[in-house]
């Protein structure tokens, strides 16, 4: 009876016709060492299994960090929190446990130019990716661009669906550069469709008082703009100087060419 004979070719097949790749891979390997370590079948298949799932979570973790869009790799441990002293250090940890994602309330990351609020927000974000989050990232100017695109080719409805598909949404340099009317409108509309349903992480080196600079001096619409993203909010204020001004200065004390500050 070949059915109840062992044909690795067989067993491959069906690994195969299942898309079980890891099983595939692993499966001689894992059957070797069970065979010498006298494993019961079933701490055979839980070991075979587990490879499979470990496979699976990896991958779609990596699929959320690419599909996030975020302009450079950033992580919390490689932020030097000796370098910003007043920064609390347990807050930005707990934080990274993601809970405010859950709960749907935002981020808010103040500080001047260099201060290491892009990359807290990237790692943020990326740590979100890994705990099963859908993340965006976009600068504020870029979603204004997004959004006048879409509005250009009647797309506005598909952009606001991938809004909303998404967990946690990161957007960085808000102040840099002043929206003109329309882009101003499209930010509100967005901050509107976010309130409540999707988790915000905004980078600004502007106080909330000089917002309405950004939002083309319309005072009513950016006091309504700041009761949506404030109303479940943490503010983190960065204090402190430019990190690559810092790192920079040092390096041309050694006698090392400064890198151009941006
Ligand atoms: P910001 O967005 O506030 O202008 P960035 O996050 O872009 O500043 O930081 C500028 C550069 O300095 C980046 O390369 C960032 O990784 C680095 N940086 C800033 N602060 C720190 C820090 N405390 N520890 C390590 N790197 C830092
Ligand atoms: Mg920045």
């Amino acid at each position: 009876m070949s059915r109840l004979q062992h044909t690795p070719e067989l067993l491959n097949s069906y690994l195969k016709a299942l898309r079980l790749p890891a099983m595939l891979r692993e499966c001689a390997t894992v059957a070797r060492q069970a065979g010498e370590q006298n494993a019961t079948y079933e701490l055979f298949l839980q070991q075979l299994t587990e490879l499979e799932v470990q496979q699976r979570q990896a991958a779609s973790i990596g699929r959320r960090l690419k599909q996030a869009g975020f302009p450079v790799v950033k992580e919390l441990s490689e932020f030097d929190f000796a370098a910003a002293p007043k920064l609390n250090k347990k807050r930005l940890l707990d934080l990274a446990q993601c809970r405010f994602v859950d709960q749907r309330s935002n981020l808010v990351l103040n500080g001047a130019p260099g201060t290491g609020k892009t990359h807290l927000a990237i790692a943020l974000g990326r740590e979100a990716c890994r705990r099963g989050y859908k993340v965006r990232f976009h600068t504020a100017a870029r979603l204004a661009n997004l959004y006048q695109e879409a509005r250009e080719e009647r797309q506005v409805l598909r952009l606001e669906r991938q809004i909303q598909s998404c967990d946690l949404i990161v957007i960085d340099e808000l102040g840099y550069l002043p929206l003109d009317r329309h882009g101003a409108e499209h930010l509100f509309g967005f901050f509107s469709q976010c309130y409540e349903t999707t988790s915000l992480i905004v980078t600004t080196n502007l106080p909330f008082a000089d917002w309405p600079q950004v939002f083309a001096n319309d005072e009513r619409m950016t006091g309504a703009l700041l009761d949506r993203l404030t109303h479940h909010v943490h503010i983190v204020t960065i204090e402190g100087d430019s990190y690559r001004l810092r790192t920079s200065a040092k390096r041309g004390k050694k006698g090392e060419e400064p890198e151009p500050t941006t």
